[in-house]
């Protein structure tokens, strides 16, 4: 028996996605290459927004049609839902809650399939399977699951339940191993890290153990609520020399009374004066130290990111207004922006949903603008500096080294170095970069930046 998983939404799916490669294999289920050779077809879905749950009917519709006889097995954030429930009925095998995939699956394979040898082998929290980690230097570690906050638009307190956090000791064993492994990249995943807490140990405490772990490996976090941010977070964040220099948080949007139906409860003056502290921090850091904790980035700023939802119920021009205006006041380096989508269960639901969907696309386009104009101005910030840059891939691409060629000042020497390779820094900004001499994918590099493009940078080897 062959599965093959077919993975929707954020870093947290594809994190579950590797505890159910592991429970599998377990059983001597194989991964297969492509929904063709696969018996049992495994949706692991997003329900943040309508079009992410279109695209699962438009795939269980189209399997079930050419293969009828492949089984399909729904879990994620719409698995609970009893109208997808309904409107999939006949065509899923298997609607289940990620948290209880283990124990949901075992039963159907041992009732419909007659797979022997899985009776004793129960497993009680998926969290604690050990994943199969689909990459060999990165890895993504989820430290909580669910969420408490119930901001108006969102569904993942209805999809994953209450918010839970691993105990610490789980946490700090799966890294230790990962670094055994020179892992060179670890996220930690939650909805809202800022309020992990597993006994006595909150999110500061937890990350000064994981910087105590011998090794050389950096450190990332999504997602923090600016609700939760406190002063103990951003002083843990600014002297790790293991966290990276990349700031995850969603402001939703630049206006009080938006803020207020959206159920966030805090103040457009609360993030500004957040932005200003951490940066602040990081300057006074960099201002005390004298062992040049941050290799290149030491002259750079920290990378900050946001969400942001346009078109919320009732979200007038001025209102958009105060989103515009922040986003060109604080100067992102990224932005995911999100037209609304209104989510069953949630109390938005209820309201109007009456910005228009071709106001919803202007006012995404016009942030779109304002991120790509801040993006770049940061970008170039980087110029002339030395970087250390994690190595993702090897480009072979002609065209892109002929576009880049074309596009730099540096054409003709770059026209001697043949190797392109994908990469990225601490901050999180992708890098192109040109060696004459092979790279070994998964290792850091110091590349000395040439260029600067809105979502990108461009370098050589140093
Ligand atoms: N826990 C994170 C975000 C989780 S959902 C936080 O608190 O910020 C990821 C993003 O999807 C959100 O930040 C939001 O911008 C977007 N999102 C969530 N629900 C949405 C909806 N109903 N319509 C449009 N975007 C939505
Ligand atoms: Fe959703 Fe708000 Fe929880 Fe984030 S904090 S997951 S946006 S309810």
């Amino acid at each position: 028996m062959r599965y093959y998983l077919k993975i929707f939404g954020c870093q947290m799916n594809y994190s579950d996605a590797e505890r159910i490669s592991a429970f599998l294999d377990e059983y001597k289920i194989k991964q297969a290459a492509s929904v063709d050779e696969a018996d049992l077809v495994i949706f692991v879905t997003c329900g943040v927004r309508q079009s992410a749950e279109d695209r699962v009917y438009g795939q269980i519709n189209n399997i079930s049609k050419h293969y009828p006889k492949k089984k399909i097995i729904l879990t994620g954030c719409l698995a609970h839902r009893k109208d997808v429930q309904r409107r999939l009925k006949g065509k899923v095998e298997l609607f289940c809650e990620i948290k209880n995939f283990p124990k949901e699956i075992k039963k159907i394979l041992n009732t419909k399939y007659q797979i022997l040898n899985t009776k004793d082998k129960l497993c009680k929290d998926y969290l604690q399977i050990t994943p199969k980690n689909s990459n060999p230097y990165t890895a993504h570690i989820p430290i909580m699951t669910g969420c408490n906050n119930f901001c108006s638009y969102c569904v993942v307190p209805y999809a994953r339940g209450r918010e839970y956090s691993r105990p610490a000791e789980d946490i700090l064993r799966e890294i230790k191993s990962l670094v055994k492994k020179r892992y060179k990249e670890i996220f930690l995943l939650g909805q809202n890290v800022n309020s992990y807490r597993s006994v006595k140990i909150n999110f500061p405490k937890l990350l000064h153990k994981i910087e105590k772990i011998l090794g050389n490996f950096w450190l990332v976090f999504l997602t923090s609520h600016p609700k939760d941010m406190s002063d103990e977070l951003i002083e843990a964040i600014a002297q790790s020399k293991k966290i990276c220099e990349y700031v995850s948080l969603p402001a939703q949007s630049g206006d009080n009374e938006i803020l207020r139906k959206m159920n966030r409860h805090y103040t457009i003056a609360h993030y500004r004066k957040l932005i200003k502290k951490i940066k602040l921090s990081f300057e006074e850091l960099r201002a005390n130290s004298d062992q040049g904790k941050r290799l290149a980035l030491d002259k750079l700023p920290p990378a900050i990111s946001t969400d942001i939802i346009v078109g919320f119920p009732g979200e007038t021009k001025k209102q958009f207004e105060n989103t515009a205006k922040l986003m060109r006041e604080i100067k992102f380096d990224m932005a995911y922006i999100n037209q609304y989508s209104p989510r069953p269960e949630t109390a938005a639901w209820k309201l109007k949903d009456n910005v228009s969907k071709k106001e919803k696309v202007r006012r995404d386009k016009l942030l779109t603008e304002i991120l790509k104009k801040t993006a770049l101005e940061n970008n170039n910030k980087y110029v002339g500096n030395v970087i250390e840059v994690l190595v993702d891939k090897k480009l072979g691409s002609k065209l892109s080294f002929g576009e880049l060629r074309a596009n730099s000042k540096q054409g003709e020497s770059l026209a001697l170095e043949p190797h392109e390779y994908l990469a990225h820094t601490r901050t999180q900004k992708k890098v192109i970069f040109f060696s004459n001499k092979k790279i070994p994918i998964g290792s850091f590099q110091k590349i000395k930046i040439t260029k600067a493009k809105a979502f990108g940078l461009v370098g050589k080897i140093n």
